[in-house]
């Protein structure tokens, strides 16, 4: 098939009918499928042939959509999980095991930090956190010899830092293990970490893809380029046979470009049963199908209302890649260069009270914890998820007692810059 652009894979890659069959993406809403002998369905457990046979497993519309998000990042395989949780763990724990050790940014979001830190270290799995802006030699020093990831996000939620994917992935790749990144706030509509060098890529399809605040999904793509074999002795789950499934050894039988999500699949999939239904999925196709158009309305809103704050004398502070003064201005030129995402955070000044006086006084963006949703929204962080820290732990957590994380969704920019403004007037 001829390989579109990234605007009509949105529309069209997945699923593509044949003569008679629907227009839209059929909805197969079966847990389970039918088979004319046991031979038959036997070749599927052995993973001789494929095909469908318990939606725990793999489900056809699960698959398309998976399909069509896979393309967009030009990867070689996916899968979709039921949350961005189960994706980020389950992207980890398919290389990592009790006695391993990864290296993950600090500039991640707080649920995969806490993922990270705490459960799978109960798990046996160490984590090392290094800061976004490691330079080569802090990164080199954090690695161990039972090292088998490197984790880090495109743009952080909430920190707003932009990678440097290409220098995080070399790195991964010296050290003869692969990088996963998180890429849900950019979306592979403005970012397709692939292209600079990552292997595995992961998204909360809650955020953007879906978009319209409706269902929780997640996803995990493959790019198919890491050779797990070269590096056999640090990923036996990949290299040795698996006693659960006939003895296959995954990256020989399937290679590089399948390896990852079919042990991810028919291993974690199987026993941990963290599935999306396939109605979610459709939904999620139809957030995809206009992704490309509302991401640009997204970021170009961003850019407005950023511009208007960093103007206003009521505020301290904007962060927000697009602006010509922000720290990561030019990571972001070179890794967004069509734009970031909607979400940007700020300061008030006068700190918490004229915070929490700003955000009861908005009346058209919503106090919501979510982001990247068609409708703007916003978070007072020491009001809500990091209400149990006093002012001291919320700098060290790098978060402001006078920050507001503001998610632009697709209004029109002028009416959320009023509601701001009027905001601001009652402080
Ligand atoms: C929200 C989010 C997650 C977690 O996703 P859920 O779908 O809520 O489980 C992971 N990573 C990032 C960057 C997120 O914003």
């Amino acid at each position: 098939m001829k390989e579109y652009r990234i605007n009509t894979k949105c529309v069209q890659a997945g699923y593509t009918p044949k003569n008679g069959e629907p227009r839209q993406m059929p909805i197969i809403q079966s847990t389970t499928f039918k088979y004319d002998t046991s031979e038959d369905m036997g070749k599927l457990f052995d993973l001789e042939a494929s095909g469908y046979f318990y939606t725990r497993l793999q489900n056809p519309t699960n698959d398309m959509v998976a399909a069509k998000i896979c393309s967009l990042e030009g990867g070689k395989a996916a899968m979709l999980t039921s949350s961005g949780q189960a994706a980020n763990f389950f992207s980890v724990f398919n290389i990592a095991n009790n006695g391993d050790h990864v290296i993950a940014s600090s500039a991640i979001y707080g649920g995969t930090y806490n993922l990270f830190a705490v459960t799978m270290k109960k798990m046996g799995i160490d984590f090392t956190f290094v800061s976004p802006d490691s330079t080569k030699e802090e990164l080199d020093a954090a690695f161990r010899p039972n090292t088998k990831a490197v984790f880090g996000e495109t743009i952080a939620n909430p920190a707003l830092t932009v990678l440097d994917i290409e220098l995080f992935a070399r790195t991964a790749h010296e050290h003869g293990v692969p990088f996963i990144i998180d890429n849900t706030f950019a979306t592979p509509v403005n970012c397709r970490p692939i292209e600079w060098g990552a292997d595995i890529v992961t998204h909360s399809t809650t955020k953007y893809i879906d978009g319209h605040g409706a269902t929780v999904g997640g996803c995990i793509v493959d790019a198919g380029n890491f050779d797990w074999m070269k590096y056999a002795d640090k990923f036996p789950g990949l290299c040795t046979p698996d006693d659960s499934y006939h003895g296959i050894t995954y990256a020989t039988k399937f290679g590089k470009e399948g390896a990852f999500i079919t042990k991810c699949t028919a291993q974690l999939m199987r026993d941990f049963g963290s599935i999306q239904s396939p109605q979610h999925a459709f939904y999620l196709n139809l957030g995809l199908e206009s992704l490309h158009v509302r991401m640009k309305r997204h970021c170009e809103n961003a850019q407005k209302i950023a511009e208007y704050l960093s103007h206003n004398d009521k505020i301290s502070w904007v962060r927000y890649c697009g602006l010509p003064g922000d720290k990561y201005h030019e990571l972001a030129k070179k890794y967004l260069p069509n734009g970031s995402c909607g979400v940007i955070s700020f300061g008030i000044k006068g700190g918490r009270p004229a915070a929490e006086k700003f955000m009861k006084s908005l009346r058209l963006a919503a106090i919501e914890t979510h982001v990247a949703d068609a409708r703007t929204c916003c978070l007072h962080p020491a009001n809500a998820t990091h209400r149990q820290m006093n002012d001291e732990e919320l700098l060290a957590a790098g978060i402001t007692p006078d920050l507001v994380r503001y998610s632009c969704g697709l209004e029109d920019a002028q009416d959320l810059i009023d509601d701001i403004q009027q905001a601001l007037d009652q402080i």
